[in-house]
């Protein structure tokens, strides 16, 4: 990212390394709907920055009190490496971040990230995770950002055996949502996508129903409403505030919005307070992100190892070598009908 719009080449210095941290060679890398929206002014109007933050690499230094890691070793790399030093990290929120705001989100938000020939991950030990035997890179790769954001948002849900979930939006973060309410016990799983390859790949991680979403949030919430009467739990994973109101609105007194997507800055979320119950009907709104650190993707990768959830259904778009890059970043920014998460092998 050159300025806000404009997104080419760079070079720059290599990474230092600092005595508790790493520099990785990125050997696969994958463009986020969040990188799209960074590079178009999302929060801060950057310049001069590395996107990219999701990443499996090649350990090619360590700092001298690293003592998990060595040069050489193949590991993936969390989107979120909090500094764990930090006093916010000790604060309750939700595991693996250091601020209240999103200071963990480091590559991109704060310094350079992983699109490069080298990327600097701080504090090693505690922000990487060994690839275990059994899983592949490419689904490492997913388990950095597309599977614990979407599992949060299932967390965040507090999905309980036999409950209906809408999933609204089934991206590839949406698609690890649903994933996430099945693994949890859900019952019933309503997946609103826009395009057939979306769909067909949430029946595949468990949707029970589909919706054909309307991008008129009261047309939405009749479709959903017409297709499963009685929702416990709604995840929001794509549209905007007016999608936020209608899931208030869609979901039973005492059930839970858990949004995992991102607002434009300027965006107000405006709702008729009827909806919510006038503020009498328990239903709570939660807004998350996604966690930190090395231990809660070392445990995702358990998920993948033991079959439990195969990420790389995600995977529509294989590209080969650096050069690529541009042209995934434009799939990403674009959303070609047949695609949902691009992937760059750098070697
Ligand atoms: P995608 O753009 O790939 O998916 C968005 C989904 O929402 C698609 O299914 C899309 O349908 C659907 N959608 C679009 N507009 C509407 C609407 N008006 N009503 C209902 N559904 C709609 O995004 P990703 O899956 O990559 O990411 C989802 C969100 O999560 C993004 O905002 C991203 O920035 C955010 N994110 C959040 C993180 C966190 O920590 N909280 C981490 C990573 C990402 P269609 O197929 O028709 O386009
Ligand atoms: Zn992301």
């Amino acid at each position: 990212m050159r300025k806000v719009g404009d997104v080419g080449w760079l070079d720059k210095p290599e990474p230092q390394c600092g005595p508790l941290d790493a520099v990785i060679r990125p050997t696969i890398v994958a463009p986020c709907t969040s990188d799209v929206r960074v590079a178009a002014g999302w929060a801060a109007p950057r310049t001069d920055r590395i996107l990219g933050h999701e990443a499996v690499g090649e350990i090619v230094q360590v700092g001298e009190l690293v003592t998990r890691f060595k040069v050489g070793n193949l590991v993936a790399v969390p989107c979120v490496t909090p500094d764990w030093l930090a006093p916010g990290v000790q604060r309750p929120r939700t595991v693996g971040h250091d601020t209240e705001e999103e200071g963990s989100f480091k590559f991109v938000g704060y310094k350079d990230g992983v699109m490069a020939e080298l990327a600097h991950v701080n504090q090693a030990d505690a922000n990487l995770a060994l690839i275990p035997d059994g899983v592949t890179p490419e689904a490492a790769l997913m388990a950095t950002d597309m599977m614990p954001t979407g599992l949060r948002g299932a967390e965040a849900a507090d999905i309980q055996f036999g409950e209906t979930v809408v999933v609204i939006g089934i991206g590839p973060v949406g698609l690890m949502a649903v994933a996430g309410a099945v693994l949890r016990g859900a019952g019933r799983v309503v997946a609103v996508g826009g395009r057939d390859v979306t769909c067909k790949v949430a029946l595949e991680y468990g949707a029970t129903d589909i919706v054909r979403h309307s991008s008129d949030a009261d047309e939405l919430t009749a479709q959903i409403l017409q297709c499963a009467p009685d929702v416990d739990k709604v995840i929001v994973a794509g549209g905007d505030a007016a999608t936020l109101a209608a899931a208030v609105r869609i979901v039973k007194p005492g059930g839970i919005v858990s949004n995992i997507n991102f607002y434009d800055q300027a965006a107000s979320l405006t709702m008729p307070l009827v909806d919510w119950g006038l503020g009498m009907a328990d239903k709570d709104i939660r807004g998350t992100f996604c966690p930190g650190g090395g231990a809660q993707l070392a445990r995702l990768l358990q998920l993948i190892k033991h079959g439990r959830i195969d990420p790389t259904k995600l995977i529509t778009h294989r590209l080969q070598g650096m050069d690529a890059l541009p042209e995934a970043f434009d799939l990403m920014s674009q959303k070609p009908p047949d695609l949902i998460k691009p992937i760059v092998y750098f070697d």
